[in-house]
């Protein structure tokens, strides 16, 4: 089992969507200062169910919705999807891959999915608690 790939979308400074796929053993996040690479942290945290604004090293929820630049508006939505490798089956779900999904509005609805299918936080914590 292993983290495979992480999607953002909207998630602080990516505004776009991009795709980071892990390979097995140690991956480097490299860049300048200020250029995300704490905030791809912030992603996996946030995605696996952070409820901690302060964890999160924002005021409220809403900051992890890009807020905008000079140059381009504000998004209306964040959403990260993390896939765990499962071809090994430690996780108690029969498909080979596992995939976590956190979307939040500014409106303040906010939608977990497992596989792409809705459903509550409390399934994505029961999942990986172990
Ligand atoms: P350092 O090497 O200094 O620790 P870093 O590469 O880890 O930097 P981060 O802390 O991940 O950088 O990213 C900081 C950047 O993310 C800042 O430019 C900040 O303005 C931007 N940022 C954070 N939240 C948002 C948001 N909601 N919308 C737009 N940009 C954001």
């Amino acid at each position: 089992m292993y983290l495979k790939s992480l999607e953002l979308q909207g998630f602080k400074s990516f505004p776009d969507k991009i795709s980071l796929t892990f390979d097995e053993g140690l991956t480097a996040v490299v860049g300048p200062n200020g250029s995300g690479k704490s905030n791809i942290g912030d992603a996996v945290r946030w995605v696996l169910g952070e409820q901690s604004t302060k964890e999160l090293r924002g005021k409220s929820m809403e900051d992890v919705i890009f807020s905008g630049t000079k140059t381009r508006k504000q998004m209306g939505f964040a959403a990260v999807t993390l896939t765990i490798d499962n071809s090994d089956h430690r996780l108690n779900e029969p498909e080979d891959e596992v995939a976590v999904t956190r979307r939040l509005y500014r409106s303040g609805d906010s939608e977990y999915m497992l596989n792409h299918t809705n459903c509550r936080l409390k399934d994505i914590i029961e999942i990986l608690h172990d």
